[in-house]
């Protein structure tokens, strides 16, 4: 018995390449060189780790994990959605500001660069049906109709997920990070409701073959060494995120203060065909992980959930935002090393 461990995606860019976003549109071609060497040092880095399964470390995905498939569309302003983080900052998404809805860019086109390197399989991360449902306006866009917004929403976000699907990723995973955060913006549940009903609305397009292929992420959000919604307790998503028709899911938890209670809650919640990926990195914590550190947290989750559905992961991606410097590299790749040889600890443990 073996327990399956993957890593969420990004990676924190090499600063060559922040410096050179910072003064170029993304899609300039000059910079197809810092992209391409991104690529294949982080695959290279990853693979290093001992990580079954890598990423490209979401190296071309600009500006972030949410709005890489929309940005620069011609129909969309930046005043959109706002995140508000604990550190006092605000991240924004573009707004919609006329039909028809579609997207820009496929994730499939970062899985192909990173197959190219990888020696190993390559999972994918693509955003959620949910998170980019945010950018239709509340009041409304004059002949373009929100059902209308959502059928074109659903067909895009199908399409990547079979793109991906189809390019041989080892996992597609969807990000949820707007899970938790709806809570907080509607505690009376109403908003994660709608989010879980559009996104299975989605999922139910694929056959039970895929959906094993398929998982979702959620977190508090990490952007800066901060959150977004850690203050909502997970009492409060758990038992909706499971209700999600997916195979896989990959909770934040190491950075948790009460790890028992929410493994607990999973327990209850966790269905037969699901595996879940409990965090046992915090990725917002400069400290490194000791490999022990990381064994016993697996020890501790396999109390509460069955071996044969427990894998792990690192509570978010390293960098989720393109810009942000917060992590380096080095201490990305200590931190999925520590992960990578702790979860083997524990897999040798348990076989005892
Ligand atoms: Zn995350």
């Amino acid at each position: 018995m073996t327990i399956p461990t993957e890593p969420i995606g990004s990676i924190p860019r090499p600063v060559e390449l922040i410096d050179a976003l910072a003064r170029k549109d993304c899609d300039d071609p000059s910079l197809a060189p810092h992209y391409e060497g991104a690529v294949r040092d982080t695959i290279a880095r990853f693979e290093a780790t001992g990580s079954p399964v890598v990423t490209d470390g979401e190296q071309r995905k600009y500006h972030n994990f949410w709005t890489y498939p929309v940005h620069g569309l011609s129909n969309t302003n930046p005043d959109g959605f706002q995140i508000p983080f604990a550190a006092g900052h605000v991240r924004r998404m573009p707004r919609l500001t006329h039909g028809p809805f579609r997207y820009r860019r496929y994730a499939d086109e970062f899985l192909r660069r990173a197959q190219h390197y990888a020696h190993v399989p390559v999972k994918q991360a693509v955003i959620s049906a949910s998170a980019l449902s945010l950018m239709y306006p509340a009041d409304g866009i004059a002949g373009y109709p929100r059902e209308q917004f959502i059928d074109d929403l659903l067909r895009e976000h199908e399409i990547e997920i079979r793109r991906c699907l189809a390019a041989g990723a080892a996992v597609v995973q969807v990000d949820f990070t707007e899970g938790r955060l709806a809570m907080k913006i509607d505690p009376s549940g109403h908003l994660l409701n709608s989010f879980i009903d559009l996104n299975n609305l989605a999922l139910a397009r694929f056959s039970s073959e895929d959906r094993r292929r398929v998982g979702v992420h959620t977190c508090p959000g990490g952007d800066r060494d901060s959150t977004h919604s850690a203050d909502v307790d997970y009492e409060q998503l758990l038992p909706s995120l499971f209700q999600l028709n997916v195979g896989r899911f990959y909770v934040a938890l190491a950075n948790e203060k009460d790890r028992p209670r929410i493994l607990a809650t999973i327990q209850r919640h966790l269905r037969p065909d699901q595996t879940v990926f409990v965090g046992v990195i915090a990725a917002i914590v400069p400290r490194i992980e000791t490999v022990e550190e990381v064994r016993d947290r697996v020890l501790e989750a396999a109390r509460y959930v069955p071996v044969d559905q427990l894998g792990t992961t690192d509570d978010c991606g390293f960098a989720p935002f393109s810009d942000d410097m917060s992590t380096t590299r080095d201490t990305a790749f200590a931190k999925i090393r520590a992960r990578v040889l702790g979860t083997a600890l524990a897999s040798e443990a348990l076989n005892h």
